[in-house]
């Protein structure tokens, strides 16, 4: 990843945070994004990767505000010359079952979620086609499975891989790869406050019996941005210790 340009949604924590840390390690100069309310966990996340020996850089942007987004992929490009990578991570939830949520609690989640990947990959398309790079998107085995009470979340990780395939088929011919992480049921924010009940059910469910941890995604982000995963593309690849099986 050495010189590689990487720029990571809503990495001030959780995945994106750890999606960070292991790609710093491999060299790659990062751009850490979040909305500005997180500015204290990029401020000291900037530091802990730059001790990793890297340039690093905080660009505050919501990824639903495609004006926002673009301006930020601009000044990406300004501070590294370049853009390389785009991982798609940022995401939220606001769970209720159908008959409770309003309107406004289902556009925030597709908008965040779905049209966010969309603002983003929209806005660094040509410097990805540009450096022949790459693209990797959060979904969700929620996505997939669905899950009582997020109608909303659901929706827009599935959304996420129609996206996925579909770009990719866009876009291979520039050798551009484009493709999608499905998680199972990871230790961040996100799930912190699951009822212990909702744990060990997930675990019970889980084939290795525990949730997963951020920088086991990392992991998987780290291999799909290299040059190891150049002839991978439109793939769905789950991380979930087996709850989808
Ligand atoms: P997290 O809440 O720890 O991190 C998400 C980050 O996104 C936060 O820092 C948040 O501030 C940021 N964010 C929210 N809205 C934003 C916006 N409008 N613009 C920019 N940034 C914004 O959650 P996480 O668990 O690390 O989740 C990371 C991704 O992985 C999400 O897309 C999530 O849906 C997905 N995912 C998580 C799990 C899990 O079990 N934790 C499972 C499957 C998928």
């Amino acid at each position: 990843m050495e010189n590689k340009i990487v720029l990571i949604t809503g990495s001030s924590q959780g995945i994106g945070r750890a999606i960070a840390l292991k790609l710093a390690s491999e060299k790659a100069k990062v751009a850490l994004n979040d909305i500005r309310s997180q500015e204290e966990n990029l401020r000291k996340l900037k530091e802990e990767v730059r001790s990793l020996g890297t340039e690093v850089e905080y660009f505050f942007a919501d990824v639903s505000n495609l004006d926002e987004i673009e301006k930020m992929v601009e000044k990406v490009k300004e501070k590294f010359g370049r853009l390389d990578v785009l991982v798609n991570n940022a995401g939220i939830a606001q769970d209720k079952t159908l008959a409770k949520m309003t309107k406004n609690e289902w556009q925030k989640v597709i908008d965040v979620n779905l049209t966010g990947v969309f603002n983003c990959t929209k806005a660094s398309l040509p410097q990805i086609i540009q450096n022949q790079g790459k693209i990797i998107n959060m979904s969700s085995v929620v996505g997939q499975k669905g899950n009582f009470g997020q109608t909303n979340y659901a929706a827009a990780k599935a959304g996420i891989i129609g996206f996925t395939k579909s770009l990719a088929k866009e876009v291979g011919r520039f050798g551009v790869t484009v493709n999608a992480i499905v998680p199972g049921f990871i230790e961040t924010r996100l799930t912190k406050d699951l009822s212990p009940e909702i744990k060990l059910t997930v675990k019970k469910l889980t084939a290795l019996g525990r949730l997963g941890q951020p920088e086991e995604v990392a992991n998987l982000v780290a291999f799909l941005a290299s040059e190891q995963a150049k002839f991978i593309t439109g793939a769905v690849i789950n991380i979930d210790g087996g709850l989808s099986i």
